[in-house]
């Protein structure tokens, strides 16, 4: 017999949030982490997240989305802690725009509450931006959404499971993840062990584990900035966070606002990043730390934009996002197995999903269904059978 109902292979935003919900079902669950939670060369550390419903991404994460808002909201209430805050999120484009258009889509389609607004509008209501000719500018602003605090919810995440007899183990790296007949080996640098179910949720490192996903998965290297805004700027503490659609050849711009929370730390000041990159990292190896270049070229784009908001930079680091080939994420059991189930590609948006991943894969592992509409994120569309 298996030591050991479900096993966890990582305490990152979906591992913790899978060990809390199989805490919840009673499950007898370990959790095998090499680092420590919120450490710094994944993809889950930092001080804020963006967190919004009408998602440009794919429409039928909307439900998923409205899911995590509510675990997060339940685990603020739970362990006494403030996870969210809601600055509101505006996403621009012009004209052509996906992303602006995608969002309006999804949130008519699930009845999201956003207001739409023109060029003329945006410039009055949001005078940071400086994206003119205004007339060719759209944007959407979701007031119910904004900036979600990954370390703290990391942490109360797994203070939640422990509380239900999680176990966790930190230090200890997992080697393989073998299926044999109705168990699962679990091999690490600290010895074997067994268990019926098996989830990974190691970010960056899940081909390491699970090979078949190799040529589907790319880490690339992401740099992020906290800039003291211009003297003249504009109030920053109604600065909300927000995303530039600079159109399909050229990486988004997007920010986020200062934390009220943050006094004292980064998370005071706006952070401003690139979403997505061609460099590509090997995990563990480690990305190559951020130098003159990459400030160089965020801030030339920043300062165009946002010419108030880009004051001096007090702080920069790099982060791992793992790119699926369609920017969505593949969520569920691989053709090749009965026993693993992943959450992997997470693509630069997966933080705010997290709860609903994690949920969805313990009740996947542990009953053999799910009632979350995980289906479309099925790593069978890129894995073959055999
Ligand atoms: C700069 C940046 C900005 C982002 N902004 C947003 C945003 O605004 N909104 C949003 O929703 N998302 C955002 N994301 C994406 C989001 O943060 C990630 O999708 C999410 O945090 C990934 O969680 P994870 O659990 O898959 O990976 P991680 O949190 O990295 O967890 C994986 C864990 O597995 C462990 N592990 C790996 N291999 C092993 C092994 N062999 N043995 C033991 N342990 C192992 C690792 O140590 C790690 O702790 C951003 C990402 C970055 C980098």
């Amino acid at each position: 017999m298996a030591e050991w109902d479900l096993i966890i292979v990582g305490a990152g935003a979906v591992g913790a949030a899978a060990a809390r919900r199989a805490g919840e079902a009673g499950a007898r669950t370990l959790v095998l982490e090499f680092a420590v939670p919120g450490h710094d060369k994944g993809s889950s550390h930092g001080p804020g997240r963006i967190f919004r419903h009408a998602y440009f991404e794919h429409p039928d994460y909307v439900p998923l989305l409205r899911h995590a808002t509510a675990r997060i909201e339940q685990l603020e209430d739970e362990e006494g802690v403030e996870l969210l805050h809601r600055c509101g999120v505006l996403l621009m484009g012009d004209e052509r725009s996906e992303v602006v258009t995608r969002s309006i889509d999804a949130a008519s389609r699930w009845n999201v509450e956003i207001e739409t607004l023109d060029g003329w509008s945006l410039s009055r209501r949001f005078p940071w931006f400086d994206l003119s000719p205004w007339r060719s500018v759209r944007g959407v602003f979701e007031r119910n959404a904004g900036l979600v605090r990954p370390e703290k919810v990391i942490a109360a995440t797994l203070a939640s499971a422990t509380r239900r007899g999680v176990v966790i183990r930190l230090a200890t790296r997992v080697l393989s993840v073998t299926e044999r007949g109705t168990t699962v080996t679990v091999t690490t640098d600290g010895g074997a062990f067994t268990a019926r179910q098996v989830v990974v949720a190691a970010g960056a490192w899940t081909s390491k584990l699970v090979p078949e996903l190799e040529r589907h998965l790319r880490v690339t290297r992401q740099v992020q900035a906290w800039v003291a805004p211009n003297a003249g700027a504009h109030a920053v503490s109604l600065l909300p966070c927000w995303l530039l659609d600079r159109g399909p050849d050229v990486p988004a711009i997007y920010g986020l606002a200062p934390d009220p929370l943050g006094t004292g730390t980064v998370a005071e000041f706006p952070k401003v990043a690139f979403h997505g990159s061609d460099i590509l990292v090997d995990p563990d190896v480690g990305a190559d730390p951020v130098g003159d270049e990459d400030i160089h070229a965020l801030l030339g784009v920043y300062r165009a934009k946002a010419p108030t908001l880009a004051g001096k930079v007090v702080s920069a680091s790099t982060c791992l996002y793992t790119m699926s080939p369609d920017g969505n994420f593949l969520v569920g059991r691989t053709p090749h197995h009965k026993r693993i189930h992943v959450a992997a590609g997470l693509s630069g948006h997966g933080f705010k999903l997290a709860p609903t991943l994690g949920d969805a894969l313990a009740e996947s592992a542990l009953f053999g269904k799910t009632g979350h509409p995980v289906d479309f994120l099925s790593p069978d569309r890129f894995v073959a059978v055999g």
